[in-house]
């Protein structure tokens, strides 16, 4: 009987301690108050003459980072590997000697966080070179220690839904090894404890010895296969809780942001307690819809669906990256398009992503290489990025979309995204986690939306179509605002109401707080209440 009470006891002590713990939140996490910029080290900046962008090169542009207003690069990979992209390593604990030095990581570290920039870095951990040491020592010796660091079979298979082949032949033996993207790049047995230790031994030494602030994990959702299903097989979400948990305990402010790419219904199991972020693919692709269609139709489906699947604000929010046509060439050249879609992604929940040059309306399609073309700066030969020859040609329109051009011209797409950047900054409402509530406009070409937190509260209206709208009316039937009159303050754009009445039921009605907006606009419009 002592001995119950003595354990009713303890509950009750560590019932009320866990209460305490909710009582007081934990501090709110850095990633979710920045804008990321995603980062190709090759194409940014050359510092020494060889074509080939480096690390010192990217030191020299962090005043033009600070003055776009971003607070966290990702780097796309970094470590020492055989390829231009980076994404095979050779060795997970050496700088790619193209790059610089790993004095010059750190140097680039303590700059970056001199000025308040955080950095994540690329993490591949799916795969690994096929000339590392470890894999080649594999290939060469079935009683090699690495040998189930790898996955084989006496059998030549296929993954299902993969049009290139998976396995690839071991030419000295009757055997194939598992490489999902091509055999330059054998998949590595995450199932092997041995090869899990390995993975943690990376993580702590960037987080300890190189000072990282997180990491982007490279495609995450092919870490465990499910027989010839590559994607998603069970091991996956307990492997991931386990390398977060380990991440966490290293540092734990650390950000961890992984490649899902998958619908947003397949993501759901990779929360609530594994990575803190995914990218939001199919909500990219909706905004660029939008953007390039003039409906807002998909755009509020996806929507819809990323805040009833995600915890709030845990995903990462972007129009393209590294491995997708630019925003500028989806949209034809448009630069009206692409600002609206720049005013979307930056006044939407999410950790928003921009990628390098996407600011500047850099165009690109595939093969690879023409999506991370160097960045054009100014006038200069090969547009700054360079004294001697660009590693890739730059892309043809660089004459216009560089940083110089667009720095001295008002309206500018690079101007706009610093406009909105900054306001998303400064008006905590269109952050990451505020609410969204989509509101109703009566046509798919005006998409409308309430942001609030519990600081402040704005309405985003945009015009998606290639002609004028008069008066769009903006109505709610069940308010996410309280009964109130509101005074408006136009934050971008121009405002013709100067106020919003929100009935007794916290309806609004047919509201019309612009005359006219203009093809292809958008206004953001700060609403305070009156008291
Ligand atoms: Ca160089």
């Amino acid at each position: 009987m002592i001995r119950h009470l003595a354990v009713l006891v303890l509950l009750a002590l560590s019932l009320a301690r866990g209460a305490d713990s909710q009582q007081a939140p934990a501090p709110r996490e850095w990633w979710r108050d920045t804008v990321c910029y995603e980062i190709f080290v090759r194409s940014f900046q050359d510092s020494d003459g060889d074509g080939v962008g480096d690390l010192k090169g990217l030191i020299s542009r962090l005043p033009y980072l600070t003055d776009l207003g971003v607070g966290c690069l990702w780097l796309m990979p970094i470590a020492q590997s055989p390829s231009y992209h980076g994404y095979d390593v050779t060795n997970y604990y050496r700088i790619n000697r193209d790059y610089g030095s790993d004095e010059d990581f750190r140097q680039f570290m303590a700059e970056a966080h001199r000025r308040g920039i955080r950095v994540v870095v690329d993490l591949v951990l799916n795969h690994m070179s096929s000339e590392h040491p470890y894999f080649k020592s594999a290939l060469l010796d079935r009683e090699s220690p690495y040998r189930d660091w790898f996955l084989w079979s006496p059998t030549q298979r296929q993954s299902k839904g993969w049009s290139v082949p998976t396995w690839h032949k071991v030419e000295e033996r009757d055997e194939y090894y598992y490489g999902l993207f091509w055999r330059g790049m054998p998949d590595l047995n995450l199932a092997n404890p041995a090869v899990t230790e390995e993975a943690k031994k990376v993580a702590r030494y960037w987080l300890t010895e190189m000072n990282v602030d997180g990491f982007r994990l490279d495609a995450v959702g092919l870490f465990f296969e499910d027989g010839d299903n590559p994607r998603n097989g069970p091991g996956t979400h307990p492997w991931l809780r386990d390398y977060t948990s380990y991440i966490r305990q290293v540092k734990p402010a650390a950000f961890t942001v992984g490649e899902v790419w998958d619908s947003v219904e397949t993501m759901r199991a990779y929360y609530p307690d594994q990575l803190d972020a995914y990218f939001a693919f199919p909500l990219a692709d909706g905004v660029i819809d939008a953007a390039r269609k003039g409906s807002s139709r998909s755009l509020l489906f996806q929507l819809d669906q990323v805040q009833r699947s995600f915890p709030r604000g845990r995903y990462g929010s972007f129009l393209r990256n590294h491995d997708q046509t630019r925003t500028m060439t989806e949209l034809n050249g448009d630069g009206r398009r692409a600002k609206l879609a720049a005013t979307l992604l930056l006044t939407m929940p999410g950790v928003p992503f921009v990628y390098y040059g996407e600011e500047l309306g850099m165009t690109g399609a595939k093969p690879d290489p023409r999506l991370r073309t160097p960045m054009p700066w100014n006038r200069q030969t090969s547009m700054g990025f360079t004294t001697g020859l660009p590693w890739e040609p730059l892309q043809p329109d660089s004459l216009t979309a560089n940083v110089e051009a667009q720095s001295s011209d008002r309206g500018s797409l690079l101007n706009h995204y610093r406009a909105m950047i900054r306001l998303r900054g400064s008006l905590s409402a269109l952050g990451s986690t505020g609410d969204f509530v989509a509101l109703e406009t009566g046509s798919d070409h005006v998409l409308a939306y309430l942001r609030r937190d519990e600081k402040s509260a704005a309405v985003v209206i945009a015009n998606l179509s290639d002609r004028a709208v008069d008066g769009p009316k903006i109505s709610l039937a069940k308010s996410a605002l309280g009964r109130e009159n509101y005074s408006i303050r136009s934050a971008f754009g121009r405002a013709d109401a100067s106020s919003l009445r929100v009935s007794a039921e916290g309806r609004i009605e047919k509201w019309s707080p612009v005359a006219t907006m203009e093809p292809l606009s958008s206004v953001i419009l700060e609403i305070i209440p009156d008291r």
